[in-house]
């Protein structure tokens, strides 16, 4: 692996000023810590968080941010419409892969006669989605990007719990690719639009991957658990204390409703949500409005069932006309 030069955020660290920064690396850019904290600490007082973190909506704790006077976060890209309480400064990282695509076996949309191709990526993978669109563009079809929200730097850019530019493509496209690895973005994409999402995932040898059966038997097993939250006379309502998860609003909104339904409701803060908590609590039903994913991905944890906003709309409100809405944050409440 490459070493990531961290010239660029030495000068803006300068520039700004800052003594103590908080360094945070995802976990496959862990093995950078030593050549980086060396390379800052040469300029700063560096404190490395080896807590795990999620992302940009994760920068740190109120109390590590009392600490320090900018964070440093590598391998992803910000969140544009978030107010953070400390500068943080990402350094992105794209992975180089060499390898090319013109391999790629692309029989399937031929015969399902997809044309209409909108692309898109998980952050480290731009380059790489940008390579794709060029040789799809060789091979005859139409490639385009979709359109960001506010939440998003870049079109065609995804996060887990954000597909905006593939809503701004769903109408116009035939299919969505997603360059990624794994398939948590991919997923994703599957149950928030509704033509059809391939992976092309770059932990493993070239292909496209359709992600429509995986889809549909999550969402079968999403409803399994929603079903089970009907009689439910006990709901948390969880707000998730990272900034860029902080959906407050929601949550009372939430509580309200649950109210008027002549049900208990109560709210939980949390960071970092253990099953164990809502247990001794006794709920019959939590509904978590940090990341989506911890109730679409983790839901097997839980002994209660667990529930986004959105399945809730979905099982009390009846909202969606029976078709699944995935719950995609757009924008969060400012921390106090
Ligand atoms: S809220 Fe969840 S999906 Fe969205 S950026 Fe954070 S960890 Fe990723």
């Amino acid at each position: 692996m490459a070493y990531v030069d961290p010239g660029r955020v030495i000068e803006k660290l300068r520039e700004m000023g800052a003594r103590r920064i908080l360094l945070q690396l995802p976990d496959g850019l862990k093995p950078q810590v030593f050549h980086y904290f060396a390379e800052l600490s040469k300029y700063f007082n560096v404190i490395v968080s080896s807590s795990g973190f999620y992302g940009a909506c994760d920068t740190g704790t109120m109390d590590e941010w009392k600490n320090v006077d900018a964070v440093v976060q590598l391998g992803h890209t910000e969140i544009p419409n978030i107010d953070y309480k400390v500068p943080v400064i990402f350094d992105e990282y794209t992975y180089r892969d060499e390898r090319s695509f013109n391999e790629l076996d692309l029989s399937e949309l031929r015969e399902k006669k997809y044309n209409r191709i909108s692309m898109a990526y998980s952050i480290q993978y731009r380059e790489s989605a940008g390579k794709l669109v060029e040789l799809l563009r060789k091979k005859g079809f139409e490639v385009s990007v979709g359109k960001h929200d506010t939440r998003l730097k870049y079109d065609g850019q995804l996060l887990g719990c954000n597909f905006s530019p593939l809503h701004d493509q769903d109408r116009w496209a035939d299919c969505h690719i997603i360059v990624s690895t794994g398939v948590f973005h991919s997923l994703g994409a599957q149950l928030s639009v509704d033509k059809e999402v391939f992976v092309l995932d770059m932990s493993e040898p070239f292909r496209l991957r359709s992600m429509k059966e995986e889809a549909d038997r999550h969402i079968r097993r999403r409803y399994a658990n929603m079903a089970r939250a009907l009689d439910a006379q006990k709901f948390v309502v969880v707000v998730d204390t990272k900034i860029g998860q902080y959906r407050m609003k929601l949550a009372e909104k939430m509580v309200a409703e649950i109210r008027s339904m002549g049900r208990e409701a109560i709210i939980a803060y949390s960071n970092e949500s253990s099953p164990v908590e809502f247990e001794n609590m006794m709920a019959d039903c939590i509904i978590f409005t940090g990341c989506p994913r911890v109730a679409t991905d983790d839901f097997d944890r839980y002994r209660s069932p667990i529930l986004t906003a959105q399945e809730f709309n979905m099982i009390f409100k009846k909202k969606g006309n029976g078709k699944y809405i995935m719950d995609e944050i757009v924008n969060v409440d400012p921390m106090p």
